[in-house]
């Protein structure tokens, strides 16, 4: 049976924060700014190919944007995620689905 990790505030309030679980990269324009915004490393910009292979995005090189359809986020480090959601909260196209964690 897995619990639910929670934390007892000071105050004596149980809180129970959430992580970042998912991102949909239908709804997703390559903004960049959940990457600007993340404390923690986790996000990763890529370019997405027609076939749906991730190829990397070099920000200084302008012609390599012929390799890839679009630019998505990915979630490339989940597990150094804090749970601030600032990635969510700044994310204008509502990609993002934060869960709690099992423990
Ligand atoms: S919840 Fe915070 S730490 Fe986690 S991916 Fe989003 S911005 Fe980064
Ligand atoms: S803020 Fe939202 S739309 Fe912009 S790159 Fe991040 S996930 Fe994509």
């Amino acid at each position: 049976m897995s619990t639910t990790f929670a934390i007892t505030l000071p105050s004596g309030e149980v809180w129970t924060p959430t992580f970042v679980d998912s991102l949909d990269q239908e709804k997703c324009i390559g903004c960049g700014r959940c990457f600007k915004v993340c404390p923690r490393g986790v996000l990763q910009l890529v370019g997405l190919t027609a076939d749906g292979d991730y190829v990397q995005v070099d920000e200084g090189d302008e012609d390599d944007d012929e390799e890839y359809e679009k630019k998505v986020m990915t979630i490339a480090h989940k597990e150094l995620c804090i749970g601030c959601t600032a990635c969510s909260r700044i994310c204008p196209k509502k990609c993002y689905t934060h869960s709690a964690a099992a423990i």
